[in-house]
């Protein structure tokens, strides 16, 4: 890779353009989110103590939810669209353009800089799980995106731990129980040309992505319908072009594997 003439933007451009406004438009999404997650909690909370597997069972689903989630999103970020788009480009897609360019940029971020966006992001979807009727399917599903918004809250936190040189005692045992994003899992990620690996979560579902070419699969069908070229705006052109014409990784050989 390295060959690819790879183009990132400028890091220090990349952090004046978190403004004023953005931090404002963070704390409310955090103050937003409490209410949100609070209001379903209490509505399904009943229903938790009356089946608690049910709930369990809801909650891991959830959980390796939040985990796909945060590739799609990650990958739709790195993937499409400029920094200087209004409003998603300032809020959302600036940090993981930062991000590419320095890594250790989140581990100086604050909690609310850290934690905005995601809130932003599951705070209509926990609403409108609040919302739901009664139910036992209703409410597995309502369980389900409490976890699923739950992990979402706790994901660039973990993320901003697996990049941590010295994170606490007890974040390096859940890293090495695979509860929580492990650094040398994530480390894929942060090899250029960063196309693949893309949860960030727990990371449990990145290799069975990456080996059925899933986030490749759907790069190649918007590219053909839009003609954009998959993260022209994170690496430059002419590296992105050779990306997108890179051979789909090998699929397991079963009579060796299986
Ligand atoms: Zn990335
Ligand atoms: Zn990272």
């Amino acid at each position: 890779m390295k060959d690819l003439e790879i183009r990132q933007r400028d890091r220090r451009a990349l952090r004046e353009a978190y403004s004023r406004a953005v931090r404002n438009f963070e704390i409310a999404s955090i103050a937003g989110y409490a209410l949100v997650m609070a209001w379903l909690l209490m509505s399904i909370a009943p229903r938790i103590a009356e089946n608690p597997f049910l709930a369990f069972a809801a909650f891991m689903v959830g959980f390796i939810a939040a985990d796909f989630g945060s590739g799609f999103v990650h990958w739709t970020a790195d993937t499409w669209g400029t920094a200087e788009w209004p409003i998603i480009g300032k809020a959302l897609i600036r940090p993981f353009r930062e991000h590419h360019v320095d890594e250790k940029e989140i581990t100086r971020h604050d909690f609310v800089e850290t934690n905005g966006n995601n809130c932003f992001i599951s705070s209509p979807v926990a609403a409108i799980a609040a919302l739901l009727p009664d139910g036992t399917v209703w409410f597995f599903l309502a369980a389900m995106i409490f976890a699923m918004c739950l992990a979402i809250f706790g994901t660039n936190q973990f993320h901003k731990w697996a990049h941590m040189d010295a994170p606490p005692r007890y974040v390096q045992v859940l890293q090495r129980a695979n509860l929580i994003l492990p650094p040398e899992h994530h480390a894929v990620h942060h090899t250029a040309p960063h196309a693949k690996y893309y949860c960030i979560t727990v990371g449990w579902l990145n290799e069975a992505l990456f080996r059925l070419r899933f986030f490749q699969t759907l790069e190649k069908i918007i590219a053909h319908l839009t003609g954009l070229i998959p993260r022209e705006d994170d690496i430059g052109k002419r590296a992105a072009l050779v990306v997108a014409q890179q051979p789909p990784p090998p699929l397991p050989d079963c009579r060796r594997s299986c």
